[in-house]
């Protein structure tokens, strides 16, 4: 279930933590941010099933040691800018949305 909150971010569930989470909305591209589509980072590939993950997630599948890690499947291309993320901290901040208390 997808509930949109405002025009300027989505909660979604994440595929992996079943948490939800706030999708923040990319005016550029006019579509959710793609920090959370594992389909961006990978070319279309799911890992375990999950597509859309929270960030914390996100961070988890790639330091994951395993042959399916996001690790192994991000796209060379968009290798510099997973890390510019991972370095500055990006993927550190909390996105989690507590329902019951908004
Ligand atoms: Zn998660």
């Amino acid at each position: 279930m997808n509930l949109v909150t405002s025009s300027k971010e989505k909660i979604e569930t994440c595929d992996k933590c079943q948490e939800k989470f706030s999708r923040k909305w990319n005016k550029i591209i006019r579509k959710p941010s793609q920090i959370n589509d594992l389909h961006y980072w990978t070319g279309g590939k799911e890992i375990n099933g999950y597509r859309i993950v929270c960030r914390d997630c996100l961070k988890k599948l790639y330091k994951e040691e395993t042959p399916d890690s996001l690790f192994f499947l991000l796209l060379k291309a968009k290798k510099p800018t997973f890390q510019n993320y991972l370095m500055s901290g990006i993927l550190d901040k909390n996105d989690k949305v507590n329902l019951d208390l908004s």
